[in-house]
């Protein structure tokens, strides 16, 4: 359970990045202060060193320098991430003009919603259907049968368990079986199987939901103890 939680918890990890941060983003923009059009660099002008203006579409995946698939490489997404909010973290433009300021806040504002985003395996899938045209909703993606009654089964042993243990066993299965959603999450996106990654993605919310029951219950029987 804990190594599970280790393992999916990248933010966790410490390592420190070396990256050079250059992508095409925002490609066609000129630099506010020196209409360069010099686009090879994201964050700041590559004429006169400026930070560049943020644009509205900017996409995650090139904002944090990360190839555009589900399997994302995990510890570069982070490494990725502190590299670039070191770059532009508003402290560091505490001595330039009010408009630099403003910019600088606006891009760390996006980075951290652009890593909140892929950092969570529902969330990302959810950003990759976004990005090809697909919106997602509980309403409007069918789950089995089958499915919905053992996620009731499972809710209901939650609810019924007494022991730490119990819901402890009960934790294991489910992220067992979470491991398992994430792994065919994967392989449907490298199929380019939309509709399959649609019901995987709302299964794994089901599953997470639970998750979430199941620490609660934890956390209540904790306090009564
Ligand atoms: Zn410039």
């Amino acid at each position: 359970m804990l190594s599970t939680y280790l393992k999916r918890g990248i933010e966790k990890c410490l390592l420190v990045a070396n990256i050079q941060c250059r992508a095409i983003s925002g490609a066609g923009k000129r630099c506010w202060k020196c209409n360069s059009s010099d686009v090879n660099n994201t964050f700041f002008c590559a004429s006169c060193g400026v930070i560049r203006e943020s644009i509205k579409d900017e996409d995650y995946f090139e904002l944090l320098k990360l190839k555009k698939e589900f399997n994302i490489d995990a510890v570069k997404l982070v490494q990725n991430y502190r590299h670039i909010q070191s770059m532009i973290h508003p402290d560091k433009f505490a001595q330039k003009s009010e408009h630099e300021k403003t910019i600088a806040l606006e891009w760390s504002s996006l980075v951290n919603k652009a890593y909140n985003t892929l950092s969570k395996s529902i969330e990302r899938g959810k950003y990759l259907l976004m990005l090809n045209g697909v919106s997602i909703s509980e309403e409007n993606t069918s789950v089995d049968k089958e499915f919905l009654l053992k996620m009731m089964d499972v809710n209901e042993s939650v609810e019924d368990a007494e022991t730490k243990n119990e819901l402890e066993g009960i934790a294991s299965d489910v992220s067992t079986d979470v491991e398992l959603l994430n792994s065919q999450l994967i392989a449907h996106f490298e199929a380019n199987d939309v509709e399959s990654a649609k019901e995987t993605i709302v299964r794994l919310k089901y599953m997470i939901n639970i998750e979430g029951n199941i620490k609660e219950k934890l956390l209540k029987l904790q306090l009564m103890s």
